[in-house]
């Protein structure tokens, strides 16, 4: 197969790191690390799971902040409740997207549907950070729920690729998602022998995160196992993502870099120290709102036994 002229190459690979998120929840981490911060536009990339949880075991994460920037959850198995501050609730079900704009400031809690803690279940998804220009972090809170169903789904020619398309553009077919800066994230399945070409544009930052198999990434077809992300270099339009043999499960990240200095601080992502100071401020304050107790669902997110609860 001849490798399109304008193919990046992968620029370095790395493993993601294994911790505790949360209530206690394993997530596979590829970012940010040791090796590198974060790769703008985006400040983290969570793979939550996946994990068995026999009855009772299942956690997630209680009330907590978060300001200056977006999350966007991807649930694959399991089923996830959220509320927040401002009144919202909702439910991921597997193949839904959460974007939430978190902007000014919310309080929520992401925990698992009460059923999977009672009975037990599988758990596995994704958590994305995303950076928001600096003029545009006060923003006010907003959620796009993007439901499984209408999340476009695209095969290609011979079926052996599949891309659902959360936001951006690939195979021909647009995703409505609004993001605030350009952004392209996409889901492909590979079977074997599948390969797409992916057009991505000159600037951008460019991501591709296994999480099932292995795929051959780039203009050197470079080998990426599971549970690695390889970060492209800037050298090219194109992207090239190749089985290696078997089958794969790839997130494919990109976004135009916003080239802002970017300060995290646990769940706040600002561009001074002084911002920073501010939301704490804010959130001890209040003024990013709270859960109230009445409406707060059951102690789930601990790992008390419902029986010691
Ligand atoms: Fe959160």
């Amino acid at each position: 197969m001849t490798i399109p002229a304008g193919s990046r190459s992968v620029r370095m690979v790395l493993p993601a790191w294994h911790g505790l998120e949360g209530a206690g929840f394993e997530v596979r981490r590829p970012f940010p690390g040791r090796a590198v911060a974060h790769l703008d536009p985006f400040v983290l990339l969570d793979e939550m799971g996946p994990t068995d949880n026999a009855p009772g075991e299942a956690v997630g994460a209680p009330d907590h902040p978060h300001r200056g920037f977006e999350t966007v959850t991807y649930l694959l198995d399991g089923e996830l409740e959220h509320r927040d501050s401002w009144g919202n609730a909702g439910r991921l079900r597997p193949g839904d997207v959460q974007w939430m704009t978190a902007g000014a400031g919310v309080v929520h809690s992401e925990l698992p549907a009460p059923r999977i803690v009672r009975d037990g279940g599988r758990m596995h998804g994704f958590q994305l950070w995303v950076n928001l220009p600096r003029s545009e972090k006060l923003t006010p809170p907003r959620y796009q729920d993007l439901r499984a169903v209408g999340i476009p789904a695209v095969r290609s020619g011979d079926g052996r690729a599949e891309v659902r398309i959360v936001a951006g553009e690939a195979l021909g077919v647009h995703a409505g998602t609004r993001t605030h800066t350009p952004i392209l994230y996409l889901h492909v399945s590979l079977a074997p022998g599948g390969r797409i070409e992916q057009p991505v544009p000159r600037g951008w930052n460019v991501l591709v995160y296994v999480f099932g198999g292995r795929a051959r990434i780039g203009r050197d077809l470079r080998v990426v196992p599971d549970g690695d992300l390889a970060v492209l270099a800037k050298d090219g339009d194109a992207l090239v993502l190749e089985s290696d043999g078997g089958r794969a499960e790839l997130l494919v990240l990109a976004g135009e870099p916003l080239g802002e200095p970017v300060l995290q601080y646990g769940p706040f992502v600002m561009s001074t120290e002084e911002e920073i100071l501010q939301a704490i401020e804010d959130y001890r304050a209040g003024r990013m709102g709270e859960i109230a107790p009445a409406l707060s669902p059951p102690p789930v997110g601990s790992r008390l036994s419902p029986a010691a609860a």
